[in-house]
């Protein structure tokens, strides 16, 4: 049986409903969270359902006990991860988990991406323990643009730091059908690191051209430098840790972190990832 963290959050639950489609009894599924209130629907439909905090590791290995593979969907707490995802490792093994399947970031090794170290030290605990594993490095969500795409629909404008910086994004479905497909077939998967991303590298002036057309508006784009950035999101309100970071977010797209199209996530879920454009349509 497979077992799950963040199923409360949006890609593990899309990675339960994936399976559920795809046939895989609804008990040989555990969906875990911090709040299990918010997977009652899905306790309601079959699945087994448990209480699993990063921080809380008894709660751990208590949701993972009796699971052949884990789904470590990584944590949104970025600053603890690395404590969370070795509590989970752990946790793991403790429970006699053989199989684990997280959700990394592209290029994790290598990527100067603010987000990187975390999702790096995490692949080094999991490989360290010594139990199967399949590492998804997952690249950007189409739908991290929401933000930008609102503002975009309020001012006409799309404004960012990333240069000539491209982005071979895919949807959150796209990444969950990955997930599922490996938890589908382990055995196919043992061992394997994926380099996950859209099929089409995309820059900002196209970004802006696809917000337009999801908005039907103009969108001009407002290419401004790192220091100018920052100056605009502290003005706008956002703490200086904050604007730094995102900023820091347009420093390693514009030197290329999440641009490389490898192909293994459209080889993985059998079908082309899904077009910008129609993810941008799905959240206007
Ligand atoms: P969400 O924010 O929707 O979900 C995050 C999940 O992590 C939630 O289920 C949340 O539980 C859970 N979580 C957070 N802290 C803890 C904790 N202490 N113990 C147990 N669970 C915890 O994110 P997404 O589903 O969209 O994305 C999944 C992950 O992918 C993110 O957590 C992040 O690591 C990464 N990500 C990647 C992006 C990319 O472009 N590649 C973009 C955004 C995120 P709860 O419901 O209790 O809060």
């Amino acid at each position: 049986s497979v077992v799950i963290t963040g199923a409360t959050g949006q890609l593990g639950r899309l990675v339960v409903e994936d399976l559920l489609v795809g046939g895989l009894p609804a008990d040989q599924i555990t969906a875990t969270g911090r709040d299990t209130a918010k997977l009652a629907d899905l306790s309601a439909r079959g699945v087994s359902t448990a209480r699993a905090d990063f921080e809380d590791p008894a709660s751990l290995k208590a949701a993972f006990r009796g699971a052949d593979i884990l789904l470590l969907v990584s944590s949104s707490e970025v600053g603890k991860r690395v404590d969370q995802h070795r509590n989970a490792v752990e946790a793991a093994e403790d429970a006699g988990v053989g199989h684990i399947v997280y959700t990394s970031v592209l290029g994790a090794t290598e990527s100067s991406l603010v987000l990187a170290p975390e999702h790096k030290a995490t692949e080094e605990i999991i490989l360290a323990s010594g139990l199967t594993h399949t590492l998804l490095r997952n690249g950007w969500y189409s739908e991290n643009y929401e933000q930008q795409l609102h503002q975009a629909r309020e001012t006409g404008t799309l404004l960012t730091s990333a240069g000539a910086g491209r982005v071979a994004s895919a949807s959150r479905p796209d990444y969950a059908a990955a997930a599922a497909a490996v938890l589908r077939d382990p055995a196919a998967h043992a061992d394997a690191v994926y380099e996950l991303s859209g099929d089409t590298a995309w820059t900002f002036d196209e970004l802006a051209a696809a917000m337009a057309q999801a908005l039907g508006r103009e969108v001009a784009l407002t290419n401004v430098t790192p220091e100018e950035h920052e100056a605009v999101l502290t003005g706008a309100g956002l703490d200086e840790g904050t604007a730094r970071f995102v900023v820091g977010l347009d420093t390693g797209t514009r030197e290329g972190e999440l641009s490389s199209t490898t192909g293994e996530l459209s080889r993985l879920i059998g079908r082309p990832t899904t077009p910008l454009v129609e993810t941008l349509t799905t959240l206007v």
